[in-house]
């Protein structure tokens, strides 16, 4: 019964991803769904490989659609497509994502298992982004945005590139940058990075360039060193996200850009963690501590080792001591 459900839920799903993209081309979809896009600076092309759609602002259009052609509103609400308003409030359905842009989630296997959903409105009223809910077929903590259309380039460039939303993926795939997957809608958990492990050992990380992107970021180091990949990270002018960089440089700007920028966990906690404080004896010493903790996460002897190294030259600091500290730190650790 379970099982069956599932295949139903996912039926249902791909039948409402045609809509969505069946939708686009409408008057209302047109004026309001593809001019967004191509605001956005997507291309026809970029638009249909990912399915991009819209969902209709009249409220319910979606689900009397789907209940005409004889989909079940069990399968409606339990993907969380649909949502039934109580008896009290007038009863009736209305659509989860109405009047927003669509994005499709894709599992490994290219089925559709899920959406985010985009407001067009500009105030802070609603949220930005609206996803599905967590069902049988849709479980957020081991779903990476872009996974199918990535993991062909990533197995050739044996590197996955992971960013923070839809639009980033997005861009930097019509950049031609394809080896990249998105969190989307959750902090990075240790379910994805397995799933890009199966691929490749090696992630770079190239998150927004603000407080958060930076603070998400060194939460996301240990979290991949941890799992034994190895991680670098890109960061980006203040205020820059991989979509807005994409967007305004071509694409062999941005690759040159990726490759320059690119540094191991050390240079880019010492260059963010110490900043133009290298004088500092109190900074040097906190930013010491974090690298530590960083490289005690570090599975593999041989390659906690190399760090130590690398550390020992970079920050100046006896490598004995290095070595000292990790081994507490492991050990406090387990
Ligand atoms: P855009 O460029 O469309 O404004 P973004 O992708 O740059 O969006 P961020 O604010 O950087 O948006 O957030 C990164 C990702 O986090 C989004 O792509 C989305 O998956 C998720 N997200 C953002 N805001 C929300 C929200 N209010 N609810 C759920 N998920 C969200
Ligand atoms: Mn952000
Ligand atoms: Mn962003
Ligand atoms: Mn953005």
């Amino acid at each position: 019964q379970r099982n069956d459900d599932r295949e139903s839920m996912m039926v249902v799903t791909s039948w409402a991803n045609q809509y969505f993209v069946e939708q686009l081309k409408t008057q209302e979809g047109q004026s309001v769904g593809v001019g967004y896009f191509r605001e956005r600076g997507f291309t026809d092309a970029t638009i249909a490989k990912f399915q991009l759609g819209y969902c209709p602002t009249k409220g319910d259009a979606m689900t009397q659609t789907a209940l005409a052609e004889g989909y079940r509103e069990q399968f409606l609400v339990g993907t969380g497509l649909t949502i039934k308003r109580e008896a009290q409030n007038g009863g009736g359905y209305y659509d989860r994502f109405c009047g927003r842009v669509m994005f499709p989630v894709h599992s490994l296997s290219g089925r559709v298992i899920a959406f985010g959903g985009r407001t067009l409105r500009t105030d802070k009223k609603v949220a930005k982004y609206l996803n599905s809910p967590e069902s049988e077929i849709y479980h957020k903590s081991n779903t990476l945005y872009g996974i199918y259309f990535a993991k062909k380039a990533i197995t050739q460039f044996n590197r996955c590139i992971l960013v923070e939303g839809y639009t980033d993926v997005l861009q930097m795939h019509q950049s031609g940058v394809e080896n990249v997957v998105a969190s989307s809608g959750t902090s990075l958990t240790v379910e994805q990075i397995k799933l890009i492990k199966r691929f490749t050992k090696n992630v770079t990380v190239i998150y927004d360039g603000d407080a958060a992107g930076i603070k998400a970021s060194m939460r996301g180091i240990d979290m991949i060193l941890r799992e034994g990949l190895t991680v670098r990270c890109v960061l980006l002018p203040d205020g820059e996200d991989p979509d807005s960089f994409a967007k305004s440089h071509n694409a062999t700007e941005l690759q040159a850009y990726i490759e320059e920028h690119e540094e191991d966990f050390i240079s880019f906690k010492t260059r963010i963690l110490l900043g133009d404080a290298a004088e500092d004896p109190i900074k040097r010493a906190e930013v010491i501590t974090s690298v530590v903790e960083s490289i005690a996460t570090i599975p593999e002897a041989i390659t906690r080792s190399v760090f130590i190294r690398e550390c020992a030259q970079k920050l100046e600091i006896d490598e004995d001591i290095l070595i000292r500290e990790v081994a507490k730190k492991r050990v406090t650790m387990v």
